[in-house]
């Protein structure tokens, strides 16, 4: 299959997923391209996919127990709330009551994205061959859309220093306009494009890097650079662009 046309069924999967629909494995058979562990088709539900990495790999930019506690506990608890999401929307359409429908609309939205960006955010780091500067197409695309991979840099820092509250600083693609955005999510949901794909993520919820850095969102952001697995982002890049 072209990846265009993979991409093009994956459209189609999330808005059956948003429909709440538990059998849809559309997006199991046909998203190779940006297929993300998350999923299992056979059980017909979210899983949590374990690190790709031991907990402690990471070391130092990222301690062995924030690691544990966001993984096991954080990330594994998006994954139940948007099961549960999806089982009380079919609840909800067998007994025709959608008197919870905001609700659990709002948890499908939390939660889904919540899950999304935590699948991304771990293959988004790696302990060998890390940091450095992107380059390639993805160092094209970046200076394209930002001026500079340092304008880039620079930029992405400052959204996801000042991100109010909980929430992420986000590198997307954006197809309409076929450029690079930087974002800012406030929780996970909030304050998006519709329509991009996230390339590189950071979380900056407290429970992020409180143990390690307390207050200090910044020195967090900034040993975040040591550990960004730059050829994960690019291959996103690629299974956008079709390039
Ligand atoms: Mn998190």
């Amino acid at each position: 299959m072209e990846r265009r046309d993979a991409l093009g069924l994956m459209g189609t999967a999330a808005a059956g997923l948003l429909a709440g629909d538990l059998t849809n494995s559309t997006w199991a058979q046909s998203g190779e391209a940006l297929a993300m562990p998350g999923w299992d088709g056979a059980k017909g539900g979210y899983v949590l996919p374990p690190l790709p990495y031991a907990y402690n790999a990471l070391e130092p930019s990222i301690d062995e127990q924030t690691m544990r506690l966001h993984h096991d506990l954080h990330h594994a608890g998006y994954v139940s709330g948007l099961n549960k999401a999806l089982v009380d929307l079919k609840s909800a359409r067998a007994a025709n009551d959608f008197a919870a429908i905001k609700a659990i609309s709002r948890d499908l939205a939390f939660n889904g994205s919540g899950h999304v960006l935590h699948c991304i955010f771990w293959d988004n780091m790696t302990p060998a061959g890390a940091g450095g500067t992107p380059s390639g197409d993805l160092g094209k695309a970046l200076g394209d859309s930002f001026g500079s991979v340092d304008s880039f840099r620079a930029q992405f820092s400052a959204a996801a220093g000042t991100v109010e509250g909980s929430g992420w600083g986000i590198l997307a693609w954006e197809p309409v306009g076929r450029n690079l955005v930087v974002l800012q999510a406030e929780k996970h949901q909030n304050l998006s494009v519709w329509g991009v794909t996230p390339l590189l993520v950071l979380d900056v919820w407290e429970h992020a890097y409180y143990l390690k850095y307390q207050n200090k969102r910044g020195d967090y952001i900034k040993a975040f650079w040591d550990v960004v697995n730059w050829s994960d982002v690019a291959r996103r890049l690629t299974a956008c662009t079709g390039t």
